[in-house]
């Protein structure tokens, strides 16, 4: 495992899915360029991006804040190919290669990863070759470690990590609120990637931003003990905690996440035994709750005919629960203007095969019409 570590013992990842982003949409690069240079000086190295992530734009970014400002030695990166969200074909999948080696500008991948794995389409990289492709980016040198991020359950990635060797880390969903969640299974895929002598990055350690501002009732725990700590650094801790972890990566979108991480990761310690009781009682409360519990990925908007956006409607129904006074109404309004509404959602299916939470949109809909005026 040591050989993974190499020079990324700084345990925070800089994800680089929710780049902060400028009125027009476009990334706020000058913004990256500063998360960056504070991220390099605390003595990070570790950056996660993927093909698809912002249509391309992740990349470019991590191009303009990284790869043109800093020695090659300054970092490691990792990026994705993914035979299923922007691919048609086995041309179309493999080119996603070249086309990131050209966007990121980094020369090689530190750490290259079939990206999003779930039951419904790991069949793609079988039927694209991409397991031997990506073998032979590796032979040329093109590639340092080999992987796989996955969204699945216990069997499938046994099955995975039994057929393909070669393969030497895994990148799981881990964080406190899905831990012993059936859904994700975080405590056992990683005690399976251990078991198969496979490190693991972490992606969701604050799923999505959700731990970042949980609900009430698991405020009021942590508020209760005292510990000056933003819910983030609760969650980032639980995280790096874990052993086998090559790192946890946070998707931070603005300099103060930045700068509240890098202050949870200075001088790291792993949690205590009263640390993870007051962990456990955080989870219990999430057991009771009822929230969608959506991280916001868009995996699922792509392909919908209806242009629903599902993930904005989500987040408005969660609100509402939260909030008395929350304007529902209008709320749902503003994010579903110029879009598919709930209502219009055809049942094709198409979103809930995407979903790397394996949410089920199409009844989570029905109940979200009711916020329709
Ligand atoms: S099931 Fe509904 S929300 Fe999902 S992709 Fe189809 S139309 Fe869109
Ligand atoms: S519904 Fe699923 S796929 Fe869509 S944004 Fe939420 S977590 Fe991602």
């Amino acid at each position: 495992m040591s050989e993974y570590l190499g020079k990324d013992t700084f345990k925070l990842g800089f994800g680089l899915m929710r780049l902060p982003k400028n009125p027009d949409g476009t990334i706020d690069i000058p913004q990256v360029c500063q998360m960056t240079d504070r991220f390099i000086a605390a003595g990070g190295t570790y950056f996660d991006t993927a093909y698809v992530y912002d249509d391309g734009a992740s990349e470019a970014a991590f191009k303009a804040a990284v790869a043109d400002r800093y020695p090659r030695d300054a970092y490691t990166l990792a990026t994705k190919l993914n035979a299923w969200l922007q691919a048609h074909d086995e041309q179309s999948a493999k080119q996603q290669f070249f086309t990131s080696l050209e966007r990121t500008g980094a020369g090689y991948f530190d750490y290259y990863l079939l990206h999003a794995l779930q039951r419904n389409n790991y069949d793609k990289y079988d039927e694209y070759h991409i397991w031997d492709f990506v073998k032979e980016q590796k032979a040329k040198g093109l590639i340092k470690h080999l992987g796989f991020s996955f969204h699945a359950d216990p069997e499938l990635l046994e099955e995975l990590l039994d057929k393909h060797p070669e393969m030497e880390f895994v990148q799981l969903q881990i964080n406190y609120a899905d831990w012993d969640n059936p859904g994700v299974a975080a405590r056992r895929n990683l005690e399976i990637c251990r078991a198969h002598g496979k490190p693991v990055t972490v992606m969701e350690t604050i799923k999505g931003g959700i731990l970042a501002d949980p609900i009430p009732e698991v405020k009021a725990v942590f508020d209760a003990t005292g510990i000056d700590r933003s819910y983030s650094a609760w969650a980032l801790r639980f995280v790096a905690s874990q052993d086998y972890i090559i790192t946890a990566l946070s998707g931070m979108s603005n300099l103060a996440q930045m700068e509240d991480n890098l202050k949870t990761m200075k001088d790291f310690a792993p949690m205590t035994e009263d640390e993870l009781a007051v962990i456990r009682k955080a989870q219990a409360v999430l057991d009771a709750d009822q929230s969608i519990p959506c991280t916001g990925c868009r995996y699922c908007t792509e392909g919908c005919p209806m242009s629903i956006p599902i993930p904005d409607i989500f987040t408005v129904a969660n609100r509402r629960k939260g909030s008395p006074h929350f304007r529902t109404v209008r709320e749902y309004n503003i994010v579903t203007q110029g879009k598919g509404k709930a209502s219009d959602c055809v049942q094709c299916g198409q979103c809930e095969g995407a979903c790397p939470q394996h949410l089920p949109i199409i009844s989570l809909l029905e109940k979200a019409r009711g916020m329709e005026s």
